[in-house]
């Protein structure tokens, strides 16, 4: 499809933001460590604007608030401000009352300081998993619009068997009206294989990506890209880990800036919010979820 756009997204965090890793995850130590995310971010917002294209950033309240200026030069861009939650907790591992409270602290930060309304929400480790589906009636009820959560298939922290379209929710996974942007993934049969995020995108050469989108426009799909700052940084702290992890966490570091140039040379990119308005053809998020029934009835 011609005028396909993808969604292009950042979760913005430190190379700390391990989920998993005890060690890391102590946030009592967070404040001695070095750190990569503003210069790195930066490297992200010049990479963006060289091909003139906006992203969606989904920021940690905790970042936003360390680094106040950071969400500044990111809005000043014309980027969308998104939330990764405030103390990168995965929503499999709290309850929801935390989830309230925590994702309520992170969007009060990011909206003081961004002055825009933050309407999409990115689960650390896409961490929403069946069993959990209560996280999208908090966001409802936090005034969020979309989520930017579930992972199509099995992974290490996260993943939630749901078709890749962008869509308004089912009943038979959440009773609440909201909208959700799933991740990418290549279909072989009923394999289904990450391609256009993180570990994934570093692991794959150039061609397995381009195939894997060609695919998408093919389909008329759109995918979504999801990086992370510390993706960008190849002399990033290292932390012990499993070697499998630690080969997901750190392999290829130096291929992503190239990777996201070709994406940016040979596809069209916008925030999340622009995907979903185009999808649905809406010119507001909200004017959708008002009207769940009209468009199941086939309005779109
Ligand atoms: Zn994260």
């Amino acid at each position: 499809m011609y005028n396909l756009i993808h969604a292009l997204s950042f979760d913005i965090e430190d190379w700390f933001h391990i989920a998993g890793i005890p060690e890391v995850e102590r946030r009592g130590n967070w404040h001695e460590y070095p750190t990569i995310v503003e210069d790195k971010t930066d490297l992200i917002l010049d990479i963006l604007d060289e091909y003139d294209v906006k992203a969606t950033f989904f920021v940690l309240g905790w970042i936003a608030e360390k680094y106040p200026d950071l969400i500044k030069k990111i809005v000043d861009r014309g980027h969308e401000i998104g939330s990764h939650g405030y103390w990168h907790y995965r929503v499999n591992t709290i309850s929801r009352q935390m989830f309230k409270t925590y994702l309520e602290r992170s969007i009060t930060v990011l909206e003081e300081l961004s002055g825009q309304k933050v309407k999409g929400y990115r689960a650390p480790s896409f961490s929403i998993m069946p069993g959990y589906e209560w996280a999208f009636e908090v966001m409802k009820e936090v005034g969020l619009r979309y989520d930017a959560s579930l992972f199509p298939t099995q992974r290490g922290h996260g993943g939630y068997a749901i078709d890749q379209r962008p869509q308004l929710l089912p009943s038979s996974i959440s009773k609440t009206n909201f909208i959700e942007l799933p991740m990418s993934v290549m279909n072989f049969g009923k394999i289904k294989i990450p391609f256009s995020g993180g570990g994934y995108l570093r692991f794959w050469h150039e061609k397995v990506l381009q195939h894997g989108f060609n695919k998408l426009e093919k389909e008329g799909m759109p995918g979504v890209v999801y990086l992370h700052p510390r993706d960008f940084a190849p002399d990033c702290p290292r932390v012990k880990m499993s070697q499998f992890r630690r080969f997901k966490c750190y392999f290829n570091l130096h291929t992503t800036h190239r990777k996201l140039e070709m994406l940016l040379e040979n596809y069209k990119f916008g925030t999340c919010e622009e995907v979903l308005k185009q999808w649905f053809e809406v010119v507001d998020l909200e004017e959708l979820i008002k009207n769940k029934e009209k468009y199941l009835e086939g309005v779109v």
